[in-house]
């Protein structure tokens, strides 16, 4: 998967994303990521990208060509058709967990972050933009939203975690949160790990762990556990103590 980010600020989104797991990914060929500077397409001979709203206001706005040019050089030679541009925008659609695993499936990804006080309207409509939110709050720009899409998109694509089950049996995979976890030693500083973890009995662990994941949605998020309730009305009996 080809996730290209057209950005005024490349080194800060390659900074924060050739790392850990995600460098791995990269260097294993499974992912490409590309921060493409914005500024080097500006037609302006100071290097300008941005300018004065029109009728007045706040802030600065990034400028419609050089915007367009560069994502025109990366439609070119990208593989697919017409691919997604994605603006990472505070009034977008609210990025979720089921959003990800859908844009995993595509070859190629455009994501565009926005700066200063946004982006000229003509040139997002030109491109035919999906705005994509992170959350209700402002950021000076779309570099950290981007990175945060790309890693959480990433981790979904076939080989990126090296065992695949651990991106089934997460938060939001099912509509429920995680149950918790436990690592060694059994004992630590008189805290024991729940005994049902250690008996080997799969069916028992599975069941354990169902129970609490619904204990854990139900006190942390109400919300997700009123629908998951209604979309799976029946639910295992408590069967084993904490
Ligand atoms: N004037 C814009 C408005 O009121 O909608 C906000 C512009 S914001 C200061 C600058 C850039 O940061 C935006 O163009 C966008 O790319 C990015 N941004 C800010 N908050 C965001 C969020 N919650 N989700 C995604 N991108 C965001």
């Amino acid at each position: 998967m080809n996730f290209y980010i057209m950005t005024l600020f490349p080194e800060m989104v390659m900074g924060g994303l050739n790392n850990s797991i995600i460098k791995r990914a990269m260097e294993k060929n499974l992912i490409t990521i590309e921060a493409v500077n914005i500024r080097d397409y500006t037609l302006d001979k100071h290097g300008k990208v941005d300018d004065y709203p029109f009728g007045g206001g706040a802030g600065m706005l990034m400028q419609a060509q050089p915007v367009y040019d560069c994502y025109k050089a990366i439609a070119d030679k990208c593989e697919t058709d017409k691919p997604r541009v994605l603006y990472l925008s505070p009034q977008g659609k609210t990025f979720t967990q089921q959003m990800a695993s859908k844009l995993s499936k595509e070859e190629s990804l455009i994501l565009l972050c926005g700066h200063y006080e946004g982006i000229d309207q003509r040139v997002l409509d030109r491109m035919e933009v999906e705005e994509v939110s992170i959350g209700d709050y402002v950021l000076t720009g779309g570099e950290l939203p981007a990175m945060v899409m790309v890693d959480t998109i990433a981790r979904l694509v076939p080989g990126v975690l090296n065992n695949d089950d651990s991106a089934v049996d997460e938060s939001f995979s099912e509509g429920l949160l995680e149950y918790p976890q436990y690592t060694r030693p059994e004992n630590w500083d008189g805290e024991l790990v729940p005994e049902v973890l250690l008996s080997g009995h799969h069916k028992n662990i599975e069941t354990w762990r169902k129970e609490k994941a619904l204990e854990n949605t139900k006190n942390k998020r109400p919300d997700l556990y009123e629908e998951y309730v209604l979309t799976h009305p029946a639910q295992p009996k408590k069967k084993h103590k904490s």
